[in-house]
């Protein structure tokens, strides 16, 4: 018997992909990932680690995480029942797809978006249909989007999307979610820096997900700690796709005290969201700089000149930003996240330095 080559093995949807990966650069300011530049009070961090010195690291972390599910419905109002907690927003997003797609389902999913959506689809095997942002302007085609969600399982969409900042009004969410033949995942990473969400839609819309992250305003990346709202007929399905033990009890700690401590999080929002509208004008005011509107904690630029080489001329300033030029519709962009003022003024300076010395594509 012939043996197979072991790559043979993988399904031909995942060998086609390149991995969602990052290279990690250094650099004096860094506005790549859309992280909040502002960390969490030093007296939080100890007080966790207090609290996880407290209990035995041999153990396990409770199969049901309830305390921290519980602090989540009291401060979202959304029942315990309806939650699922992950280690990471995408955690619960390969949960979702897991439990609902294969290859003779259909996920729509607009375009560009969040890059995992259409990943993680691939390797289900699922068939996809992308649905176009406007050209003109980068906004969503609310019309589109409710005709592709008529005809998908799931419809995938990211308020304010990532990496366009562009949202949708409550009536034209309503719109999608009431013309869905489907489910319709509401991927709300950065809704604190919009300030609108689509949660008043959950109790009257059984097909509604919502997720959220910690890793953005709540300024908790590095511990990877999301969560998700549904109904709970549909939470306890996606349940049985989620890995047990997801979140350890070191990031659940933390969690726990963030929640607490809610409030204190506004003013670093106020200042992010303040900083990002100053950006706005300044970059509207550039010549030769294109930038689209942005309700997040990040801003999208066109320049007239090829990406990587602005890219590359604003890191040698000591400045990281991503380059998006390689999604769709975006030739030419940038993406800069928004960071303390003074970050963000090293950032300017830094693009008008290589935009005076990268020539503008022909
Ligand atoms: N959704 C969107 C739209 C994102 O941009 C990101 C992070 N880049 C995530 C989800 C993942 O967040 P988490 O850190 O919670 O896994």
């Amino acid at each position: 018997m012939r043996q197979q080559s072991p790559l043979d093995v993988i399904k031909p949807e995942a060998r086609k992909l390149s991995a969602y990966t990052l290279e990690h650069v250094q650099a004096d300011v860094k506005l790549d990932q859309n992280e909040s530049p502002y960390e969490l009070p030093e007296d939080l961090k100890r007080a966790a680690v207090e609290r996880v010195l407290a209990r035995p690291w041999a153990r396990y972390p409770e199969f049901i995480p309830t305390s921290i599910t519980k602090a989540l419905a009291r401060f979202t109002g959304w029942p315990v029942e309806g939650i699922l907690v992950g280690n990471g927003s995408n955690e619960l997003i390969q949960s979702t797809l897991t439990v609902t797609l294969g290859p003779s389902r259909t996920v729509a999913i607009p375009q560009p978006t969040f890059t995992l959506y259409k990943l993680m689809s691939s390797i289900l095997q699922a068939n996809i249909v992308t649905v176009p942002l406007r050209a003109k302007d980068l906004s969503y085609d609310v019309e589109a989007l409710a005709a592709a969600a008529a005809g998908a399982d799931i419809t995938v969409m990211c308020l304010p999307n990532n990496p366009t900042g562009s949202v949708v009004d409550a009536a034209g969410l309503k719109k999608i979610v009431e013309s869905a033949r489907g489910i319709v995942i509401v991927d709300e990473a950065y809704h604190e820096f919009h300030g609108e969400s689509a949660f008043g839609l959950l109790a009257d819309h059984p097909n509604l997900i919502v997720l959220r992250t910690f890793s953005k305003a709540m300024s908790m990346a590095a511990l990877r700690f999301g969560y998700l709202m549904a109904s709970p007929d549909l939470t306890r399905e996606i349940y049985k796709a989620k890995l047990p033990y997801n979140v350890n009890v070191f990031t659940q700690a933390v969690a726990e005290m963030v929640i607490e401590r809610r409030p204190m999080m506004d003013e670093p929002i106020r200042r992010i969201v303040a900083e990002r509208e100053r950006m706005m004008r300044e970059l509207k005011a550039r010549p030769g700089v294109e930038c689209f509107e942005s309700r997040a904690n990040f801003i999208l630029f066109r320049t007239g000149r090829p990406a990587k080489e602005v890219f590359d001329a604003i890191r040698m300033r000591g400045v990281l930003t991503r380059d998006v030029s390689g999604y769709p519709m975006l030739d030419r962009c940038l993406r800069v996240s928004v960071g303390l003022p003074n970050e963000n003024d090293r950032f300017l300076e830094a693009l008008d330095a290589a935009l005076s010395v990268v020539a503008a594509s022909r």
